[in-house]
């Protein structure tokens, strides 16, 4: 059911439960972490709610009829697609740049291509106040041929204080004929009286299994190699995804060797490996904060496989090209404990790095914690 959708079986059956019965809310807010399908569920519910073919009790989309087509393609009246822009100019009527509208162009396509793309666009970092008007006026016209209008704000959480106040009016006049949903991944940024207007559906981070299924069903990947990004992915799909075109053993062996670094005290050469992946100055911060989280993610994979090691559980490994490594670790620093403490300081700067600027300062802490775990 809903198979365009990647795990989720809770959320699909509160989907699916309401259109049953008739009890779909103005507003939903679609809330989880990044890469979970929340764009991708929105979507779903748009053509599941406007199928031709969606009859009796399937409530659930075609993939075939024009309503389902257009829809997926972005070129249906029934869905409206709010995403982050870059900013026009401080003129209210100004006009996209035609570099922007083409990038745009592309990104929009790519997304109605696959609704677990990440729409990126330089220097779009906010849904302006102009985006919200725009959609005020359009939710005033009337559209043929639809029967439940959907209007999607992925990453509603990139409205600004004004913006959200702004579409507060529209969430305060529901349209019979109209859904919205709001997706976001940091809900906590909606004002507490937009919040309050939208029914939370909550969405999970995915299983391993589900995620190594997705893999190799849409990105045809062998089962190992499947399997291995599954566990990097931290239950998001969208981040196994991404994974795909890196040389994830070239990071390994970095991390690994910051590891041993931190085990040899010495502090100094931790820092050079540090450098070897977190420039100390240019590129975005998020992609930063993407390479540390993706090493602390391998990390954690390697330490949990010398665990599996340690306590007799070889057929666990994940790594299976570095059991002698594992095993030269496993044997020099014996006791599981030590192991389980240095999972627990890997966890928590896995945490910090959610929270805090300085990755930098949060990879320095995580090397002193790991030696007290490991050498005490
Ligand atoms: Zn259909």
């Amino acid at each position: 059911m809903w198979s365009n959708i990647i795990g989720q079986g809770r959320v699909k059956h509160i989907l699916r439960s309401a259109m049953q019965h008739g009890k779909l809310p103005g507003a939903y807010l679609f809330s989880g972490p990044a890469g979970t399908g929340k764009d991708a569920a929105a979507i779903e519910l748009a053509k599941a709610l406007n199928c031709v073919n969606a009859s009796g009790d399937s409530f659930e989309a075609c993939d075939e009829c024009p309503s389902c087509t257009a829809i997926a393609n972005f070129a249906s009246p029934a869905l409206e697609f709010i995403h982050v822009l870059p900013k026009k100019s401080d003129d209210e009527g100004a006009e996209l740049k035609e570099d922007d509208v083409a990038i745009v162009r592309e990104q929009r396509a790519a997304k109605a291509a696959d609704p677990y793309y990440h729409i990126e666009i330089p220097r779009a970092t906010a849904i302006h106040i102009a985006q919200v008007r725009e959609l005020r006026l359009s939710m005033a016209r009337s559209i043929a041929g639809a029967n439940r209008r959907v209007i999607i704000i992925s990453e509603a959480d990139k409205m600004n204080d004004q913006s959200q106040n702004a579409f507060l009016k529209t969430l305060e006049e529901p349209h019979a004929d109209t859904l919205i949903v709001l997706t976001s991944s940091n809900p906590n940024a909606l004002l507490p009286t937009v919040r309050s207007r939208t029914q939370d559906v909550r969405f999970d981070v995915l299983s391993v299994e589900e995620i190594r299924k997705a893999l190799m069903d849409r990105e045809s990947l062998t089962e190992a190699d499947a399997d291995f990004l599954a566990r990097l992915a931290a239950g998001r799909y969208t981040r196994a995804r991404d994974m795909m075109g890196e040389d994830v053993k070239q990071m390994r062996t970095e991390i690994v060797g910051f590891l041993r670094m931190g085990l040899s005290k010495s502090r100094r050469k931790a820092q050079i490996e540090i450098d070897r992946f977190l420039p100390r100055s240019g590129g975005k911060f998020l992609e930063k904060r993407q390479v540390v989280e993706q090493r602390l993610a391998l990390l954690a994979l390697w330490l949990r496989d010398a665990l599996a090691l340690a306590t007799h559980a070889e057929r666990e490994v994940i790594n299976r090209d570095q059991m002698e490594d594992l095993a030269k670790f496993v044997s020099r620093l014996g006791e599981p404990r030590r192991i389980i403490a240095a999972l627990a300081a890997v966890d928590r700067a896995m945490h910090r790095v959610r929270l805090q600027l300085q990755l930098r300062s949060v990879m320095m802490q995580l090397i002193v914690e790991l030696e007290e775990a490991l050498l005490s």
